[in-house]
């Protein structure tokens, strides 16, 4: 995970870390274009990318308002911290 990667961008060991990466990312930055993740051909690691389609978890989790529920969360925790 601390492996640099050529192309300057974060790389993540599995698949599994990625997307939940890409997740936490749209938790974080409601703004974020990231949309998906990859297997780079330079480093093999997975890193997150804002081309091409959405990833179906990403989708699933807009849909089913588990990401709003988890921004919910975190706005909660910045104001009264966390329990
Ligand atoms: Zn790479």
């Amino acid at each position: 995970m601390d492996r640099t990667c050529s192309s300057g961008k974060k790389g993540f060991n599995t698949q599994e870390l990625a997307v939940e990466a890409l997740l936490h990312v749209h938790v974080h930055y409601v703004a974020s274009k990231t949309v998906n993740v990859y297997q780079c051909e330079l480093c093999n690691q997975w890193h997150l990318t804002s081309k091409g389609e959405m990833h179906p978890e990403l989708k699933q989790a807009i849909n089913d308002g588990t990401l709003q529920e988890r921004i919910k969360k975190l706005e909660w925790e910045r104001r009264y911290g966390k329990f």
